[in-house]
């Protein structure tokens, strides 16, 4: 294999590396993230389901004034009743006494589904409570091995920079230059392989001609599809 191809092919190989180590870079104080917004959201659950206990308790107190204000006007309305002369004033204050005797019924009920929504608000919270705490200590394992791994990408990355640099040096700068325009428009393969008789980069059939030149490895080959530099296995 001709020796420029070869430190091509082997630039190409650190090149992919290294941006695999930056695409992780990338990714990993964002998984750091959505860690904290999981966090997050447990505590948001938790406050929301607190204000609306908060909400439900005001109109527990309302309805319990409510019930009050009826008791003491059925109270008042039947010790009014033994001082009415007329047949009709007595069967009227009865009737008003039984209407308010029923809105205090109504208002039983509502105060009963209250407390039931209070119970079932509390455990809500409680189980967002006992979730947080499980999940807590899952999520800082998780934060904590993202936070080594992204220590080790650096290193890796600044390994893997080392070993480019006198790479680079080596080969000719208008060939690398070539070589860094084709990997930013061919998804980072500059370098192709001839498979047999078709360029394994963008698979176009190879004229005779062109892989007669990559054998006699004379001179830098491209493919006639993809531009990308030919090479065959040795
Ligand atoms: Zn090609």
């Amino acid at each position: 294999m001709k020796e420029e191809i070869k430190k091509l092919l082997e630039l190409q190989k650190l090149d992919n590396i290294k941006d695999d180590i930056k695409d992780r870079l990338c990714e990993l104080p964002q998984l750091i993230e959505e860690e904290d917004n999981k966090k997050k959201k447990f505590k948001k659950n938790i406050e929301d389901f607190k204000e609306a206990l908060k909400n439900i308790k005001v109109k527990l107190k309302e309805k319990e004034i409510e019930l009050q204000k009826n008791e003491e006007t059925v109270k008042k309305n039947k010790e009014k009743l033994n001082t009415l002369k007329s047949n009709e004033a007595y069967k009227s204050m009865q009737k008003e006494i039984k209407s308010v005797e029923n809105k205090i019924d109504r208002v039983e009920s509502e105060i009963i589904e209250i407390y039931e929504e209070i119970d079932n608000t509390e455990e809500k919270i409680e189980e967002e409570k006992k979730l947080l705490d499980s999940e807590k200590e899952n999520i800082e394992k998780k934060k904590e091995s993202y936070r080594g791994d992204i220590e080790k990408m650096k290193r890796n990355l600044s390994e893997v920079k080392e070993k480019i640099r006198p790479l680079e040096e080596s080969i000719d700068p208008e060939l690398i230059k070539e070589y860094k325009k084709l990997r930013e428009v061919r998804k980072g393969i500059a370098v192709a392989k001839a498979d047999g008789t078709s360029c394994s980069g963008c698979h176009i059939h190879l004229r005779p001609q062109t892989i007669n030149e990559v054998i006699q490895e004379e001179k830098m080959v491209r493919c006639d599809g993809c531009s990308r530099y030919l090479y065959m296995e040795d």
